[in-house]
């Protein structure tokens, strides 16, 4: 059978990030590894989705989401970012920002087009591109060093249908300047290609504002939005997200998203609407305070224990480098640091388009509690 078997996804590889979660669990480690909180998600949350079931919200809402979430998604818009937008026809909500990166790609692109990713990349792009029968091309971003703009704009070509951008970036933090996001749109303008922009991490910022793509001038009308409620609210198991787009775009979306998935968890949208309704912007200072915390208390950790790694300006994970403590490759470093050291990382190698047997990186994350990772300090204090 096997043979025969496979179609599109004969080029998929296992999702590293959760191979490396079920390494975690079998030895015991302190998981840093998928990107999950491991603290509570807001009271004020939890009571609303209970109330929800309690009241029967419980079948299968309007398909491209409730019309309460995406009236209070369009108030959070407006009021947040100045955008613009119509609830009844621009927004699609969906199970998670994963399934909207994926509705949306199928809804836009042809077989054949071009999708430009930057590299280090989060890994589901890879299969999404493969998925909707685009090939993608890669551009390094890397940490603290700009765009290479010229090189961005010898990979735009008449077959680019879009690009994807996240920022701020899973794996390295990195957050695109206003500068490289108007070159980019300008590209995007010359090309007539979509910005698909991932900006799950947009509550989650060190350094300065979120700067959506879509606020540019003349970028609206070409850019799908998309985030979610699983990072900023702790809920990465509720699979809450949301594109945002021009109606025609939308209305294609939510074709691909209505036979996929139907729709998104009735109960639960209720109450990622309340709580956009009701957490404001003490909250969302608190968040990126709390990170901030966070971040400083791994970073600290990490350069203590002898990595090299620099603090990454929005996201919740560094990327970083072993080349003092090893010279295994990063698949077999993470292994090591798993059942020898006792906390797991993501391999570096899974982040990037192309091998290369010189680098030396892992991936920490690091929405944990403070005594999750003082503890993972503790182990990681001891590394040989
Ligand atoms: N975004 C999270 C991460 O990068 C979760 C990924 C996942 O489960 N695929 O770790």
């Amino acid at each position: 059978m096997t043979a025969t078997f496979g179609g599109r996804t004969r080029g998929f590889t296992e999702s590293v990030i959760r191979g490396m979660s079920a390494l975690a669990r079998e030895h015991g480690a302190i998981n840093l590894a998928q990107g999950f909180p491991d603290f509570p998600a807001p009271d004020l949350l939890k009571e609303a989705a209970a109330r929800a079931i309690a009241d029967d919200v419980n079948q299968y809402a309007i398909t491209w989401g409730s019309r309460r979430l995406r009236d209070a998604l369009a108030r959070k818009y407006a009021e947040w970012y100045g955008m613009a937008m119509n609830p009844e026809t621009d927004i699609t909500v969906t199970c998670g920002s994963t399934e909207a990166m994926v509705a949306t790609l199928m809804a836009i692109v042809e077989p054949g087009d071009e999708v430009i990713v930057f590299d280090p990349f989060y890994e589901n792009y890879g299969p999404d591109a493969i998925l909707c029968g685009a090939s993608l091309r890669h551009v390094p971003l890397p940490m603290g060093a700009p765009l290479d703009l010229e090189r961005l704009a010898a990979v735009f070509s008449p077959k680019t249908r879009a690009i994807i951008l996240n920022t701020p970036a899973n794996p390295t933090g990195r957050v695109l300047t206003r500068e490289e996001l108007g070159a980019i749109a300008a590209l995007c303008q010359r090309f007539d290609a979509w910005a698909v922009t991932d900006e799950i991490y947009e509550h989650i910022r060190y350094a300065g504002p979120h700067v959506p793509m879509a606020t540019l001038p003349g970028m609206a009308e070409r850019t799908v939005t998309i985030s979610g409620a699983s990072k900023t609210f702790a809920v990465t198991g509720w699979r809450i997200g949301w594109a945002i787009a021009p109606a025609v775009v939308s209305g294609a979306i939510r074709k691909v998203h209505d036979f996929l998935t139907v729709g998104a968890p009735a109960p639960l949208m209720e109450a990622v609407a309340v709580a956009l309704d009701q957490l404001g912007s003490e909250f969302y200072g608190r968040l990126a305070c709390e990170y901030c915390g966070r971040r400083n208390l791994l970073h600290d950790t990490l350069v203590a224990s002898g990595f090299r790694a620099t603090l990454p300006d929005g996201a919740y994970y560094i990327l970083a480098d072993y080349s003092a403590l090893s010279e295994l490759p990063d698949d077999r470093f993470a292994r090591w640091l798993t059942t020898e050291v006792g906390v797991t990382p993501v391999p570096g190698s899974s982040f990037f388009s192309t091998p290369d047997p010189a680098r030396r990186l892992v991936r920490f994350a690091f929405c944990k509690r403070e005594d999750t990772l003082l503890q993972a300090a503790e182990r990681l204090r001891k590394i040989p």
